[in-house]
């Protein structure tokens, strides 16, 4: 049986990937940080098993991956989804914040990878997901530190796809639109409707519609695409 790991799998984007998957006959390990009810409760749902830590903290991303390869064997997927947000004009952000964004968003992938990578190389074989955002391609106001945390996501997996494929492993990315998650729900329903509007799909994203193309950058119909960003965005961002 083919394995995953998905980090911030808990809720949102995260959960509907580790649905789609489990549907697809993977078994997944379900990462969190503090939401470990909904987590146990996913993995339970689909035959996986829930695995706590901050992906910001090299150490517990350690521990997690021996966790994982320690009932799973190997790994055959990272989908690298855990991320947080935060908004307002630059000269307000703290240090603190600015560390906390990019160590989660940014560190957190960094940390993931290279756990995952030694695996992987010796088998030559593994697909790795990372999840960026339109505002890493082309810049959100009022969302710097997630802008360029996020445009560092896919220069990352530009990178990454040109280093390990010769060792047969894929690296590609998934950079959503704006999707009906809990991250957004701070925006309110009148911006989000108003997003809804601007987007020419008429829409916001669900959490399936990113899970969708995950899944298809894991299937073997992608075994010749790395390196490059899929992006299902409803048109917002083209
Ligand atoms: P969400 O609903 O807020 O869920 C975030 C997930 O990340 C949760 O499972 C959370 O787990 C986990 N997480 C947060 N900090 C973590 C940490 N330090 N270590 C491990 N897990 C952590 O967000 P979402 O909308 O599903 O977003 C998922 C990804 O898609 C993020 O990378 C986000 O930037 C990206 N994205 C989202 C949108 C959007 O419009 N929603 C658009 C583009 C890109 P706990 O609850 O256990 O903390």
């Amino acid at each position: 049986m083919k394995t995953a790991l998905v980090t911030g799998g808990s809720r949102g984007i995260g959960s509907a990937v580790a649905r789609r998957l489990a549907a697809d006959g993977y078994r997944v390990a379900v990462n969190y940080r503090a939401s470990r009810d909904r987590a146990e409760a996913l993995a339970a749902e689909i035959g996986g098993i829930a695995v706590q830590a901050d992906v910001s903290d090299s150490g517990q991303v350690g521990k997690m991956v021996d966790t994982v390869l320690e009932k799973f064997c190997q790994l055959d997927i990272l989908v690298c989804n855990a991320g947080v947000a935060w908004q307002g004009l630059l000269q307000d952000m703290t240090d603190a914040d600015w560390r906390r964004l990019t160590g989660v968003d940014l560190d957190g992938v960094f940390y993931c990878c290279r756990a995952v990578l030694p695996g992987m190389i010796r088998r030559k074989s593994g697909k790795i997901i990372t999840i960026s955002s339109m505002w890493g391609q082309v810049g959100g106001s009022c969302e710097a530190a997630y802008s360029a945390a996020k445009a560092g996501v896919i220069g990352l997996t530009r990178a990454l796809a040109k280093e390990v494929g010769p060792s047969g492993i894929t690296v590609n990315c998934v950079a959503p639109g704006v999707i009906d998650t809990e991250m957004n729900a701070a925006l309110g329903p009148q911006a989000l409707a108003e997003l809804a509007e601007e987007t020419p799909a008429g829409r916001l994203g669900r959490a399936e519609d990113v899970a969708e193309c995950v899944a298809f950058l894991c299937s073997p119909g992608a075994d010749f695409v790395t390196g490059q960003v899929l992006a299902p965005n409803g048109g917002l961002v083209v």
